[in-house]
């Protein structure tokens, strides 16, 4: 799937929105990403995931997996998806005590990983992940994430490979060239 065809399911279902936004930081940007609104329509999400594995397979020499594990609930969709593309097992973490855990599944000595995860923003939930797979003997042989919005930031021990790069612009509102345009300001969603 190339670029322009990723990006046009992201803006045909309004997870992407291009026009003058207040995110809930307070800062005003040109964009405004919800990545929850492409994953209500199922095929969509499929395809992007059959997508990501594709990039996957074709960037990285080594893709023998064995399981799909992602951070619960944002990477749960996503990890199922990929999983399926992958014909492999999935598994997620969850939060207990705000923090991530391996409640209800068992990983094997040496079982090789994909972590899935749908956005990444500094990749505090992928960390988590891999320390996870590490503690219980398994390898992480790669990371596969629907949206990077890190800015290239987010690095971990394993190769990521991302579907779409997308870094937000912001601004101060004081200094918003959007306002200074007279753009009428949106607040999405009442948060
Ligand atoms: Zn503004």
């Amino acid at each position: 799937m190339k670029q322009e065809e990723v990006l046009k399911l992201f803006e045909e279902t309004q997870a992407l929105l291009n026009g003058h936004f207040e995110l809930r930081s307070g800062l005003h940007s040109n964009q405004f990403f919800q990545c929850a609104l492409v994953l209500q329509y199922p095929r969509i999400a499929g395809q992007l995931c059959e997508a990501l594995v594709e990039k996957m397979k074709a960037e990285l020499a080594d893709m023998e997996v064995d399981t799909v594990i992602a951070p619960a609930m944002g990477g749960i969709t996503i990890g199922h998806d990929v999983a399926r593309a992958l014909g492999v097992r999935f598994i997620f973490v969850e939060k207990e005590d705000n923090e991530l855990k391996l409640r209800r599944f068992k990983i094997k000595e040496g079982e090789r990983f994909v972590i899935a995860e749908d956005v990444v923003t500094r990749g505090g939930r992928v960390q988590e992940t891999i320390d996870i797979v590490n503690e219980n003997g398994g390898v992480v042989a790669a990371i596969g994430i629907l949206v990077n919005r890190s800015g290239g930031k987010a690095e971990f021990e394993a190769p990521l490979v991302s579907l779409l790069e997308i870094e937000p612009v912001t601004y101060d509102p004081s200094d918003c060239p959007l306002c200074k345009e007279g753009l009428n300001l949106i607040h999405p969603g009442s948060k």
